[in-house]
């Protein structure tokens, strides 16, 4: 009798366990995990003329990794800067500053900013020899594709 006691507690302690898991996993949002996400650019005003673009698929995928994002509040803040993360042929634009990821689609959705996020936002930000001209990502990313073709990739 109080062997099965201790299994039907240690049941429910698994059960409560899974469910606040579950709770915490879901809130979550990897929106650039499980996607082809071709080039990641960085412009750090959008006063700039210049941008830094990574076009590295491996590095991609390191970044990519660290947008894991926690619904938020909206903030006042101003948020200059501006990563735009190619899928394809679209465009994904999220503003962000020191605690803020605003990922912009039909409409504003608020998240915090992933710590791991901001540690490649600063590190590109100092890496200015890499800044190039702004130009559409898009743009950049089929001239990319064009060249790889090119060289037969
Ligand atoms: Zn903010």
């Amino acid at each position: 009798m109080r062997k099965r006691a201790i299994k039907m507690r240690l049941l429910c302690a698994i059960v409560i366990l899974a469910i606040v898991m579950l709770a915490c996993h879901s809130e979550t949002y990897t929106p650039f995990r499980d996607v082809e996400v071709s080039m990641i650019c960085f412009r750090y005003s959008l006063m700039d003329s210049t941008q830094i673009c990574v076009r590295n698929r491996k590095r991609i995928r390191e970044i990519t990794e660290t947008v894991r994002l926690v619904p938020k509040e909206q903030c006042a803040c101003a948020h200059s800067v501006e990563v735009v993360f190619v899928i394809g042929e679209e465009e994904h634009s999220a503003y962000v500053c020191s605690h803020c990821f605003d990922l912009m689609g039909e409409t504003v959705e608020n998240y915090r900013m992933p710590e791991d996020f901001l540690v490649y936002c600063h590190s590109y930000r100092d890496s200015t020899h890499l800044s190039e001209r702004w130009e559409s990502p898009l743009y950049l990313s089929r001239q990319k594709r064009a060249r790889e073709e090119s060289r037969g990739e």
